[in-house]
């Protein structure tokens, strides 16, 4: 069964895509296999991995909205064990499109459903990248998931928004996908020489107590610049402050599904 989380936050601009991204090809580059799913119209997750959004053949906009099969959208990357079923700007309108077609909250749902069978042998973890939004296609992706990623910029008024966004998620969970859990929040893009950052760290800590993934995500310029290049930090610069922080973030996910041990303590 492939673990599926969606990467949410209706705030632009927090560190969704870059999280998906880095993760993603992280968890590739461990041996597992990873389909990112680009869930918003800007397609920065299909650039930030080489693709030309303006020159796929098939996009989410079609799985949503013309029920192309999934392994007709399904695109290969540069990187081994790590797909993505891209995002085009056609899907700006799926928004109104969605609103006239059946079970329009269960599209995303239904098309991934064959997820497991793709190839025989399918995916280990499926990451939805989100729209700055709440509308239907971040519900599409809210009813799809097991779990959700929270992205939070350390930053001033980090915290608004959030009771919305939890309350959205209570919402889809008790209508739509009773499975829905908060898998947890990350802190991102962390500048070390405010004290700022540590104070937003804290407050989201007592917000959402045990729920804040230890590690946290530094402001980092080869972050920033890897996107341009169409490649992730694992790539682009692994040993960088961000590419370090990425690698230990995706540690920690997987030690939390289960999916590696820890090392054992005083060996
Ligand atoms: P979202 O998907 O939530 O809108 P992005 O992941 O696109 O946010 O990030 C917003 C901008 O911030 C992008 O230009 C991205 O390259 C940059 N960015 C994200 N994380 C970092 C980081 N850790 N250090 C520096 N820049 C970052
Ligand atoms: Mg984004």
């Amino acid at each position: 069964m492939s673990i599926i989380y969606a990467l949410a936050n209706q705030k632009g601009g927090v560190g969704k895509t870059t999280t998906a991204v880095n993760v993603g090809s992280y968890l590739a580059e461990w041996g597992q296999q990873v389909l990112i799913v680009d869930a918003d119209p800007q397609a920065n997750a299909t650039s930030a991995l080489g693709l030309d959004k303006h020159a796929i053949p098939s996009s989410i906009y079609d799985l949503l909205v013309q029920d192309v099969p999934l392994a007709r959208v399904i695109q290969p990357t540069r990187y081994e064990r790590l797909s993505i079923v891209p995002a085009s700007p056609k899907l700006a309108g799926a928004t109104v499109e969605l609103v006239g077609l059946t079970r329009r909250e269960y599209r995303l749902h239904d098309a991934l459903r064959g997820v497991d069978t793709e190839n025989g042998d399918g995916y280990d973890y499926v990451l939805i990248d989100c729209p700055p939004s709440l509308g239907i296609l971040t519900v599409n992706a809210l009813t799809a998931t097991n779990g959700v990623i929270i992205p939070v910029q350390c930053e001033y008024l980090a915290l608004e928004g959030l009771s919305q966004l939890s309350r959205a998620i209570e919402l889809v969970r008790r209508a739509l996908n009773s499975t829905l859990q908060l898998r947890g929040l990350v802190m991102t893009m962390y500048d070390v020489r405010t004290t700022l950052a540590k104070q937003v760290v804290e407050e989201v800590k007592g917000y959402f107590p045990g729920r804040v993934f230890n590690t946290i995500i530094p402001r980092n310029v080869r972050v920033s610049e890897a996107p341009s290049y169409g490649e992730p930090i694992a790539s682009y610069a692994p040993h960088s402050a961000g590419g370090l922080a990425y690698a230990t973030l995706t540690k920690e996910l997987l030690l939390g599904d289960g999916k590696i041990k820890a090392p054992a303590k005083n060996c």
